[in-house]
């Protein structure tokens, strides 16, 4: 299976997709994780990353697609994946679609976690990560709305977008969710 997962930063992706990729033996493509470790590792991408990331502006399509396309290759992808917080663009999800076309392996299906801004600001003000500053938190709702919430509609014209409603316990977010994904196990 092959999915991707959106949602504004806040709405639990990354809880909901540890269970995931345990239920459905996936690998788990966090861009968000690799950009963390390439900066935690002083690597050329992860020290270009870094200002965006602490600024909570997203990093250039160039550079995300290029670490995209390199781990799609990997062993661990070829039977089935998880994106999470990738694409996040037009141009992402595009160029996405460009590779899995020549690939001849498209997207199963498109899952949208959906939380009320109210909700999100409450959440990721007390995470207390390091690019969870106030200012960096607006920006980062600010771009979601802007940049990436046009995916919804790029994706449900393909037919393969879902939505699941984001607020509830884990468990039956996860239960939402499940009843999604095990029509394409
Ligand atoms: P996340 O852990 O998904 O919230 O990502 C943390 C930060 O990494 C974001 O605020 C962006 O600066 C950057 N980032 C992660 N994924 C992407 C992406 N697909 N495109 C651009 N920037 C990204």
């Amino acid at each position: 299976m092959r999915l991707v997962f959106i949602g504004p930063p806040g709405a639990g992706k990354g809880t909901q997709a540890e269970r995931i990729i345990q239920r459905y033996t996936l690998a788990h493509l966090s861009t968000g994780d690799m950009l963390r470790a390439a900066r935690d590792a002083k690597t050329p991408v992860g020290i270009e990353a870094d200002t965006y990331m602490s600024s909570g502006r997203l990093v250039p399509d160039a550079v995300v697609i290029g670490v995209i396309a390199e781990r799609l290759k990997e062993a661990d992808c070829q039977a089935g994946y998880l994106l999470d917080g990738f694409p996040r663009t037009i141009a992402q999800a595009e160029s996405l679609d460009a590779m899995l076309a020549e690939k001849k392996t498209p997207l199963d299906v498109v899952i949208e976690l959906r939380v009320p801004e109210e909700e999100l600001f409450k959440r990721l003000a007390g995470r207390g990560r390091a690019d969870d500053t106030e200012e960096a938190i607006k920006q980062r709702l600010v771009g979601y709305a802007n940049q990436t919430k046009p995916l919804l509609d790029y994706y449900g014209k393909q037919g393969l977008l879902k939505t699941v409603d984001g607020l509830g316990s884990i468990d039956d977010i996860f239960n939402r969710v499940s009843t999604i994904l095990d029509a394409f196990k």
